[in-house]
């Protein structure tokens, strides 16, 4: 089944609202197997509405539109799709009791445009919606084709697609024809995981296809297979073994698995806990870990030290290291590792010391220079990494390179 993707809006053209349902529509279609062939962003305007309805209603068998919905004069989609598809708008009442309950049970009047809400193009169906007042709409053709109105408004356009047209897609016959699998990867970057994997052409033939998406944590790589022509799992299965025989180390997950969850699952699987030290990443590690729900059991504190003084009086950095070999060096990150590991008694000790930029860069550690340090009951190591000279991305990428340190260490 081929999907096509209208989001209505000004604000998303603009750059005031970021088109997150395209997104979010794209991600979830794709999990069904659906191709999404195109997504298309046009203003609040009744012309550029319904020439884009009209193509995409030509090219493929699913549309999904979001925004506009609403009961302001600016909504017009319903409008606009109606005479589309030569359909009156009728007032169910049904919805408009609905409509009217809905704004009762919140103790408010109903607005007067609020009674638009209850119009459907004849012929439609309502999509319930469970956390608003306007209900997405649905048409399926007789020839197959089908069509759903969402609204803008994320949470609503979420809980509708949930609800009411997901169940109504996976009863379709010609869905999913398309499988993706994606290995997540991390502490290697992009070119370096190509040249590893080398030459796939065997291991993909003309059904399975490769992409390597790159992010500050990792590269993921996605497989899509296509199911029309062969058993897209098994095909998934085989390729996938072939990409952890040649970079097996690299790969921490699959599907949506961020770094620092597999960091957990290893901790949790090994009863081990973990501390950091940060300097350079002023407590982006300690924010990352506690990210993940369950964190407690194996996180026990980062100790931001970003000054020197900090990293004497609580981490046991010596006058020594400091002096002979500055703040951004081998002995401090091992010290810096070594002394957040005892002052919390963990298993592991993490720590970051960088130099993040714009400035404070010298021809010895220029920008992007970080030391990631590591301390187990074995001792503390260090290792030292150049990453680029933006200071967002460099607290993102040192944090990623201390996170993977630890489970690279743990394995
Ligand atoms: P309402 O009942 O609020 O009028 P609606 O269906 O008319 O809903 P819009 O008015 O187009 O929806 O958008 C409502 C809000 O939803 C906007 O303020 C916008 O921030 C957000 N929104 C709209 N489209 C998108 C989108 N594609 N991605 C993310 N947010 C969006
Ligand atoms: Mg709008």
């Amino acid at each position: 089944m081929k999907a096509q993707l209208l989001t209505i809006g000004d604000e998303l053209l603009i750059g005031q609202t970021t088109n997150t349902n395209a997104a979010w529509l794209g991600r979830r279609l794709s999990a069904l197997g659906i191709r999404v062939g195109r997504t298309v962003t046009v203003s609040d305007d009744r012309t550029p509405i319904q020439q884009e309805l009209e193509r995409a209603y030509a090219d493929a068998s699913l549309v999904i539109c979001t925004g506009g919905l609403g009961p302001t004069h600016d909504d017009i989609t319903r409008d606009v799709v109606g005479k589309y598809f030569d359909a009156p708008l009728v007032t169910d009442d049904d919805l408009l009791a609905r409509v009217r309950y809905y704004y009762t049970r919140r103790g408010r009047d109903m607005p007067d445009a609020a009674p638009r809400l209850a119009q459907m193009p004849e012929g439609f169906v309502a999509l319930e919606n469970p956390v608003g007042a306007a209900v997405g709409l649905w048409h399926a053709a007789d020839d197959g084709r089908l069509i759903a109105l969402l609204p803008g408004i994320p949470e609503e356009m979420k809980a509708i697609f949930d609800a009411s047209v997901e169940p109504r897609l996976e009863a379709q016959s010609g869905v999913g024809e398309v499988h993706h699998r994606t290995l997540v990867t991390a502490g290697i970057a992009e070119t370096q995981l190509q040249e590893r994997l080398g030459d796939l052409s065997d291991a993909l033939g003309t059904d399975v296809h490769l992409a390597y998406l790159p992010s500050t944590s990792g590269v993921r790589l996605r497989l899509s297979a296509d199911a029309t022509e062969t058993d897209a799992h098994a095909r998934l299965d085989e390729v996938e073994a072939v990409l952890r025989e040649r970079a097996g180390r690299y790969i921490i997950g699959t599907g949506d698995v961020t770094l620092e969850e597999a960091l957990g699952n290893l901790l949790r699987t090994q009863g081990a806990t973990i501390a950091a030290a940060e300097s350079a990443t002023g407590g982006l590690i300690g924010h990352r870990l506690t990210g993940v729900s369950g964190s407690s059991d194996y996180f026990l504190g980062s100790i931001v030290a970003y000054a020197n003084l900090a990293k004497q009086e609580v981490l046991g950095v010596t006058d020594e290291a400091l002096r002979e070999h500055g703040a951004v060096s081998e002995a401090v990150a091992e010290q810096m590792a070594a002394g957040t590991r005892e002052a919390l008694g963990a298993t592991v000790g993490i720590s970051t010391t960088g130099i993040a930029g714009p400035t404070g860069g010298t021809e010895e550690k220029p920008v992007g220079t970080v030391w990631v340090g590591y301390a187990d009951a074995s001792g503390a190591r260090a290792r030292r990494f150049q990453f680029v000279e933006d200071r967002a991305l460099n607290k993102e990428l040192f944090a990623s390179a201390a996170l993977e340190r630890a489970r690279r260490g743990l394995l």
